[in-house]
């Protein structure tokens, strides 16, 4: 594939699924610009993507602070005369029961700030980066790519109310933005990756991890390489639009 001149942001790029996205992008020629909130990480994918042959400029942002998302985008869309493509993959997790009960007492739930503070990143951040993204592909007639990260958490997932719930709603925020944008020329997908390899998963008890490896028919945990050649997929294929690409092992099969 060939994005040889093409400007892609990639959010969440300073580490994991977001650095190996962005690197891959590179390979194929992309100039990248990195929206983080972790400036060492960041400096970190910048050396690798320039190593690699290619140019990236990172931008200290939160994605869910709608006047830093804004000016950032500006600022991006000036220092390289435009933008192409957009990958909105940071993310966050703060699992907890919902509601946990023992011999009828309510012991446990899941607090509204640990229920808020996940939907603020993962889906009005990605509202944010999509919005300010959208406005300057449109205004600088760029037919452009946005790719949403959801999870095959989206269908529902014990302890993840607030995951689930975020990332159900990227899918639906997807569809929404292909019918859009289509007449712009902008198309925009998602991934839904299962268990991937990253700083997010390696928190994950042994015992849990173990259980999930076995469970696949593939045996083990994706890596986040999978997940990367999964977004150059879609920039190729210019007739896809308006889905959500599953990489999980066959784990919900
Ligand atoms: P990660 O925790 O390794 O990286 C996430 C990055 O997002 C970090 O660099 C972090 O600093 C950045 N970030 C977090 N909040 C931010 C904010 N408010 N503003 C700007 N940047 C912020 O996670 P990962 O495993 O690489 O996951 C990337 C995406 O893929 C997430 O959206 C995640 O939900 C999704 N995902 C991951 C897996 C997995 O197994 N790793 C599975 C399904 C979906």
């Amino acid at each position: 594939m060939n994005l040889n001149g093409k400007t892609i942001v990639v959010t969440g790029g300073g580490q994991g699924l977001g650095r190996a996205i962005a690197l891959n992008l590179a390979k194929s020629g992309a100039k990248l610009a990195l929206i983080d909130l972790n400036e060492v990480q960041l400096q970190t994918t910048v050396s690798l993507i320039e190593e690699a042959g290619s140019q990236a400029k990172y931008y200290l942002a939160n994605v869910t602070n709608e006047s830093e998302v804004e000016a950032t985008f500006i600022k991006i869309n000036d220092d390289f005369s435009g933008i192409d493509g957009l990958i909105n993959n940071a993310g966050i997790l703060r699992d907890g029961m919902f509601v946990k009960a023992k011999d009828g007492v309510v012991s446990k739930k899941m607090s509204l700030d640990q229920f808020q503070s996940v939907i603020d990143v993962n889906l009005t951040g990605v509202f944010l980066c999509g919005r300010e993204a959208a406005v300057h592909m449109i205004e600088g007639k760029r037919k452009g790519v946005i790719i949403n990260m959801s999870s095959i958490a989206r269908g529902g997932n014990m302890g993840q109310t607030n995951y689930a719930a975020s990332k159900a709603g990227v899918v639906a925020m997807t569809v929404t933005w292909a019918r859009e944008l289509g007449r712009h020329g902008i198309r925009v997908g998602a991934i839904a990756p299962g268990v991937i390899r990253t700083a997010m998963t390696d928190a994950m008890k042994p015992e849990m991890r173990q259980r999930l490896e076995s469970m696949k028919p593939v045996g083990r945990l994706g890596e986040a390489d999978e997940i990367a050649h999964t977004v150059n997929y879609i920039f190729e294929n210019e007739f896809f639009t308006g889905r959500v690409v599953e990489i999980d092992g066959g784990l919900c099969m």
